[in-house]
């Protein structure tokens, strides 16, 4: 019998699937089940971004497109970064991908040799930990508990890069936690990064558009612009445009990055459709209400979420800034039983709690946390408050 690959051994189906799926099976079964689980942004884009897939269906040219992106999308994607305050950049520093997780796995092939070190803070998003371990790169996860605010330090950071790894990958705002890095912070570490010139820096910022309390979206090379030469900055329409299924995720970049992107593309995906092209076209373009709509209603469920999680006895949240994530930490639950099911740890907690409640959580150690869970609050208001009085129910039930 032939074997399967050694790196399929290292890849593991996603966590966050695995909690969704289970949901899906008892609300197929008849259960009342509410669904923190899925990081989708649940809404859609606004109606000129379905009037450009119309139109470039009805003169669709059929072909393959370009490896990099057509010069349309290179185009609005380079006004939509300049707005964000990415300046000085051109085509040839762009390249796009299926999602920004096609484009992370295309970095990871570009930048990381088999054994190279990549380092990135713990609580992460879980894919770059599959992403590492498929590429066959040594991670080194630094861990940023709820007691530093999930929040890498300058510290940490320095002893991580004299290490001297080969990546080092930076999320913000956060997935899972919905830190938001201030503009000081973000300079406290890019001062650490610029002593470090022998390591690619690579920002996943496509929450970017989700920052609340005025604290605006921040990246190391605005703080220190010489960093250009070694950073990578990552987007993606999915959140920001409420469109996750249209598939499209660019960088903007160093050229040789660019370049090693595009020629992974010609082999991976030669191109993305030319009628998603046309959608995230008109999404970088057109008016930005929805986002910005979006953002504020997110703002105002955070607080819903942290206000319900503040009365619940011994659970701390550290208050989120951005995306559409709390992370607080569960740990006081460790130890107790719910109608006779004990709770060792954050998997028993969520199982637990979708059995008894119907309310579907992530573990944290998906995350590389394992006193917390994710809550993901873009659900309709009209199941957010019941979804978080079920918590507090479990919770009050714990003995
Ligand atoms: N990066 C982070 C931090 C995410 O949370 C996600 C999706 O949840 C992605 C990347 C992937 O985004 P895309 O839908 O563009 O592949």
């Amino acid at each position: 019998m032939p074997q399967l690959a050694q790196r399929i051994g290292r890849a593991k189906p996603s966590a966050i699937m695995v909690i969704a799926e289970t949901a899906k099976q008892l609300k197929a079964a008849g259960r009342d089940i509410i669904s923190f689980s899925i990081g989708v942004p649940n809404f859609l884009p606004g109606e000129h971004v379905y009037a450009a897939a119309r139109e470039s269906l009805s003169h669709d040219s059929g072909q393959y497109g370009s490896n990099r992106g057509s010069d349309a999308l290179l185009d609005a994607f380079l006004r939509h970064i300049e707005a964000l305050g990415f300046t000085g950049y051109g085509r040839l520093n762009l390249s796009v991908g299926i999602g920004a997780k096609q484009i992370l796995y295309n970095l990871a092939e570009a930048l990381l040799n088999d054994g190279d070190e990549i380092c990135f803070p713990a609580p992460y998003w879980t894919t770059y930990r599959d992403i590492a371990d498929i590429v066959g790169a040594k991670a080194n996860v630094l861990h940023c508990g709820p007691d530093q605010n999930y929040k890498l330090t300058p510290q940490q950071l320095e002893t991580a890069l004299a290490r001297k790894p080969k990546v080092f990958l930076f999320n913000n705002p956060s997935n899972p936690t919905g830190m938001v890095y201030t503009r000081e912070e973000i300079a406290a570490l890019a001062d650490v990064l610029a002593q470090y010139p022998d390591t690619w820096i690579v920002t996943d910022d496509i929450y970017n558009s989700m920052v609340f309390d005025g604290i605006g979206y921040h990246n190391f090379v605005f703080a220190r612009p010489e960093l250009r030469d070694r950073l990578i900055f990552v987007d993606s329409i999915s959140k920001t445009y409420g469109m996750p299924g249209w598939r499209v995720g660019l960088i903007a970049g160093p050229e040789n990055v660019a370049k090693a992107v595009t020629t992974l593309n010609s082999n991976h995906i030669t191109s993305v459709p030319e009628v998603v092209a046309a959608a995230a076209i008109a999404a970088f373009s057109g008016p930005q209400d929805v986002p910005q709509a979006k953002c504020k209603e997110f703002a105002q469920k955070r607080d819903v979420v942290l206000a319900a999680l503040a009365n619940i006895p011994g659970v701390v949240c550290p208050r989120p800034q951005g995306a559409f994530y709390a992370f607080p930490d569960i740990s006081v639950a460790f130890g107790k039983s719910h109608n006779g099911t004990r709770i060792e740890s954050d998997v028993d907690f969520c199982a637990a709690l979708l059995g008894a409640k119907g309310v579907a959580c992530v573990p944290g150690s998906a995350f590389g946390e394992p006193r917390a869970m994710r809550i993901s609050y873009t659900c309709p208001t009209a199941q957010l408050e019941p979804g978080l009085a079920r918590i507090a129910e479990f919770f009050a039930e714990l003995s």
